[in-house]
């Protein structure tokens, strides 16, 4: 369903984001990489990618705290691919501290790379898309889009403003054949969650199962982890011309926990 088209997926060198490259090459996308990563391991996932589905891949190291850095890469995968028809706003940090204690930097650079890289990206890439007449862009959110937890005041704010962002582009876009949405997972099985494990298990004192579901599914009624392949399946679809008329929407797929 992608054939042809270009996809930039922001933070894709692991996690959800190279779910979502991954599966918009399956569907016949040409991609653009972006992230953090040992260059050896960039490499590695690239050539994966076009091995793996006949595809090109191309990587841009631009950090998302940077409004320059941000459009240089969308003029990067213009002039390498003649276009961007798909943006994924996907990079994400998080920092836990009580609010007094919270430091001003790492609200700025939550703020900068969860809510304000993807202001620079959207706006970058729209006056193509408006040319072409056709374009998709989403953004992963979170349940913490919808719901707070404490300690996570930065996170929570940059993901409440991601849907206020999608909402505005939506309207803005509406008429251009162009749609915007955010997908909210709750908690996702990616090896940074796995890597928590052992240490919440000598912390707490408790087994693996408890930790799971007591500690980390605490609030994800399911008692299940989203999988990336789920996420990424959501924004495929999301791409489809089936989902044409959806614009403006912000996705759940959270085992429940926004429903509580
Ligand atoms: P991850 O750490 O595996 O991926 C984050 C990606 O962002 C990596 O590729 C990293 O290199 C990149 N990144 C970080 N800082 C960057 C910067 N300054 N410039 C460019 N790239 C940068 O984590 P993930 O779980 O795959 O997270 C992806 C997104 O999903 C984030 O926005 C996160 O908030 C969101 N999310 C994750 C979960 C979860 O449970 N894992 C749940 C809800 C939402």
């Amino acid at each position: 369903i992608l054939k042809g088209k270009v996809a930039v997926v922001t933070g894709s060198t692991s996690g959800i984001g190279l779910a979502y490259v991954r599966a918009f090459a399956g569907a016949g996308a040409n991609i653009v990489l972006n992230g953090i990563g040992a260059p050896a391991d960039v490499e590695k996932t690239r050539t994966a990618i076009e091995n793996d589905f006949g595809v090109k891949a191309i990587y841009s190291p631009a950090n998302m705290a940077e409004p320059i850095e941000i459009a240089n890469m969308i003029s990067f995968a213009e002039r390498t691919f003649g276009s961007v028809d798909v943006l994924v706003n996907n990079a994400g940090i998080q920092h836990v501290s009580p609010i007094e204690d919270f430091p001003v930097e790492k609200w700025d650079a939550v703020i900068a790379i969860n809510l304000s890289s993807a202001f620079h990206a959207i706006r970058a890439v729209t006056p193509g898309m408006k040319q072409r007449g056709w374009g998709r862009i989403l953004t992963t959110a979170s349940a913490h889009s919808q719901v707070a937890s404490p300690f996570k005041s930065a996170y929570v704010a940059a993901k409440h403003g991601i849907v206020g962002l999608t909402r505005t582009v939506a309207l803005e876009l509406a008429r251009s054949k162009i749609t915007c949405n955010c997908i909210s997972p709750g908690y996702v099985w990616t090896p940074l969650v796995e890597k928590q494990i052992p240490n919440t298990m000598k912390a707490r004192n408790m087994d693996r199962d408890q930790v799971i579901n007591d500690v980390l599914l605490a609030a994800q009624p399911t008692k299940e982890f989203v999988t990336v392949e789920q996420v990424a399946s959501l924004a495929l679809f999301l791409c489809s011309d089936d989902a044409a008329q959806i614009t403006g929407a912000n996705f759940s797929i959270d085992g429940g926990w926004t429903a509580a």
